[in-house]
Order: C-alpha cells, then structure tokens, then sequence
C-alpha cells in the first residue's frame, strides 16, 4: 500500500496518480485472514471488534510514531480511539503520512488547543432548544440520534460529544425531540445525524422515521453518515429496504480520500442507490490527505463511479486539537479553481467555511467576477479568458450577446 497524500512522491505524472488513485480495491482480510466471511461480513462482527484500545492499535501496527502513541494514550480523554477492521486494513502501517492513518490514529497534537479553536465550533448547543435538535436555519434542524459511530475521525465537529470521552453524556429523547418538530410548522426538512444514525437497528430507524414522516410539514428526510466508508457491510438489503419506505429520503456520506472508496463500499452505495436513495458526499479539507488537486479528483471522479454526487467540501471547522489536520483556505480556493471547468460539473463540491460560533454555512469560491456595474460583470472563465456580459437593472440585455475582450483592455 502506498500513500498518495503527496502527489510528488515519485508515482509519475499526475495523469498516471490519478489513474492509480481512480482504482478500486477491496480492503482485503488483513490480520482477520481467518475470520470466517460469515463473521467478516456482519456489522455486528465488525462493531464488536474494533480496534478500541493502545495495546490492541500497539499490537497490529507496532510502526506507531511516539506521537501516535502518546495521543492514542490520551485519546479516550478527548475523543476515542474507534476503527473497524475493515477500515483499519487501508491504513498502510509503514507510512506514517498515509492519508487514512491520519483520519483516525490519534495524534499527541490533539491536546493541543489554539487560542481560536471552541469545543462546540458550529455553535450547536447555543442553538438547541431541546437536546438533540440544533436549529440554526430557519426552515430545517439537525435530529441527532446518538452519539456513537463505527470508527472516530481525530478532526469531528462534534468531538465534544461524539464518543462520550468527555463525559458529554448526551442522552436523546427522541419523543421530545419529535415533539419539538411538531409544534414547529416551519421545519420541513430535518437531517439525521450523531454520531452514527445507521448504526440503529433496522427497526428503530424504521420507527423513528416512521414518526418524523407522519409530520405534515416535514417534507423531506435526510441522513448524514459515514458507514458506507467505514463499515459497507451494514448497507445490508434489508436495511435498504427500510430506508426506500420512507422517501423523498436523501444520504450524504461522507468521504475523504478516493482510498476510502472500496470495492465494498461501491457495491453498498451501489445497493443505497438501487433503492432509490439519492447519494451526496461531504468531504472535509485535511492537511496531507486530500490537500492536493489531484487527491481531490480522483476522489470527487470516484465518487461519481459510486453514483455519489460531491456536495460539500468543508473549511475543517476550528474544533479544539485539529490544527494539525487543517489545510488552508489558500489551498482549499486552488483546489476549486484546479477543478471548475477541468472536470465535470457534477464533480465540483461547493467549498464552504461553517462561520465560527454558528454563522451557518458561507460558500467560498474563487473569484470569477472581476467587475460589476450596473450595465456589466466582467467574468473571467477557468483558462484565465476574460469576458464581458451586459446587463441591465430590468433584466434585458444591453447588447446581443456576451463580448470576448482583450485582457489588456480590461487590467
Ligand atoms: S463519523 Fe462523523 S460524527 Fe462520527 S466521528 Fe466521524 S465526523 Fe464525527
């Protein structure tokens, strides 16, 4: 296995890393070579043997660096240590950048906290009326379900408590939660979310979106999840056909590197998207693992082979410990700007900074416009061309049609 967190480390030329980048592979056995399939391809199997604690991480990768091994010491402090063994077979134990490893090893950076960095950076608490709703937007709310997922990510929004290392104890009510929705006409659209929220028995999350459709107003029904990343094999038939009863329903997964995507995790967004469950993907912008244009279009071009369309990629919010984990906004705007226009449109995520202390989301771009009156924009197209678009207060165009002009002219 081979890190591609650097696109110059000797692979060739960049067509030839995305091509390599673009495969897919299975995650293969690992150290489980013995494990019955039976065994292997249970959820249940692999929740119960993840790799949870210092010793059991020690034992299987005995590469850990003093800092993995200092911060996994401390992890169950601040956010716990948590990888399935499905996942845990794409970390290369002999890379130490490998872009996997670094999403969910602990590091002893984590305990480190910037001035700037907030336990609750998206403001969520501030903004819920009752445990388990956040309601930041006006017409929809965040339904948090529990606080558990398969494996932990180092750089979670909502370490604070996801986990429970923090002693958070967050205990969701959802009669009351429900309630709340009902007594609020305005909400037509509510996103489940935790933690993990198909990490529910099949007929919990039947009851439970059994009830939130029941609600006249609630009009749409979304899922934000990361267990076809790490762990396909709960996208079992019958928990598809749970979800296919309760459409208009929507899945956003969320992926950040094209290793992540599996032959296993293909055929379960495969099964998801067979049931009619329309796919988004969200993708966090992290420091050496998907800072790179070429990371991040084999990864977006991927996800289009798994029928996912690309819908965000997120600024890493300012969660305490993550600066380790952050790339800039700098190379988060080149990334856009190496994609619009070089690849499919469907491909290009919207590139969005969640404003510190609950602002919501603010979509950043490159700037296309380069001057703007009230008879004209001046635009600029992904080869640098620039062109002229008249316009009028009323909406008619002040000439036949746009104007390709001399740079000279317009700098
Ligand atoms: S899956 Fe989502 S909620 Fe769970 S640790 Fe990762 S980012 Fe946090």
């Amino acid at each position: 296995m081979h890190s591609e967190s650097s696109a110059g480390n000797g692979s060739g030329s960049p067509d030839v890393l995305l091509a390599r980048l673009k495969e897919f592979h299975s995650a293969g056995r690992g150290f489980w070579s013995d494990v019955p399939d039976r065994d292997w391809n249970s959820w249940h199997w692999q929740l119960k043997n993840r790799i949870v604690s210092l010793s059991q991480l020690h034992r299987l990768m005995p590469t850990l660096s003093p800092e993995e091994y200092a911060g996994t010491q401390l992890a169950n402090t601040k956010l716990a240590l948590g990888i399935t063994p499905y996942f845990f077979n794409l970390i290369d134990p002999a890379d130490e950048t490998c872009p996997i490893r670094r999403q969910v090893i602990p590091r002893i950076e984590e305990t480190r906290t910037a001035p700037w960095e907030m336990t609750d950076p998206c403001g969520e608490d501030s903004h819920s009326p009752v445990p388990g709703v956040v309601h930041r937007y006006p017409d929809r709310v965040l339904f948090l379900v529990t606080d558990r997922c398969a494996s932990y990510c180092r750089y979670c929004t909502r370490s604070r408590l996801v986990s429970n290392a923090t002693g958070y104890d967050f205990h969701p009510d959802f009669a009351r939660q429900i309630d709340y929705i009902r007594q609020h006409p305005e909400v037509r659209d509510v996103l489940l979310s935790g933690g993990d929220p198909l990490l529910l028995s099949d007929e919990k999350l039947d009851h439970l979106l059994r009830q939130l459709r029941a609600i006249p107003h609630v009009e749409f029904l979304r899922i934000g999840t990361r267990i076809p990343v790490f762990l396909p094999q709960r996208i079992t038939p019958e928990l598809c056909e749970v979800l296919r009863r309760h459409h208009p329903l929507f899945v956003s997964i969320h992926s950040n590197h094209p290793r992540e995507l599996t032959t296993e995790a293909r055929e379960a967004l495969g099964r998801m998207a067979d049931s009619g469950i329309p796919l988004g993907n969200q993708s966090v912008l992290l420091r050496d693992v998907n800072d790179q244009l070429v990371v991040m279009l084999a990864l977006l071009q991927k996800l289009l082979m798994c029928r996912v369309k690309p819908y965000y990629l997120y600024q890493c919010d300012l969660i305490a410990g993550s600066a380790h984990l952050r790339a800039s906004v700098r190379q988060g705007l080149e990334i856009m700007e190496g994609l619009r226009g070089h690849t499919t449109g469907y491909a290009v995520p919207q590139y969005v900074i969640d404003a510190p202390g609950g602002g919501g989301k603010v979509p950043i771009n490159p700037d296309y416009i380069l001057k703007r009156s009230k008879e004209r924009v001046v635009v600029r197209n992904f080869e640098g061309k620039l062109f002229e678009y008249p316009d009028a207060m009323d909406g008619t165009p002040l000439a036949p049609a746009p104007v390709e002009l001399e740079e000279a002219e317009l700098v």
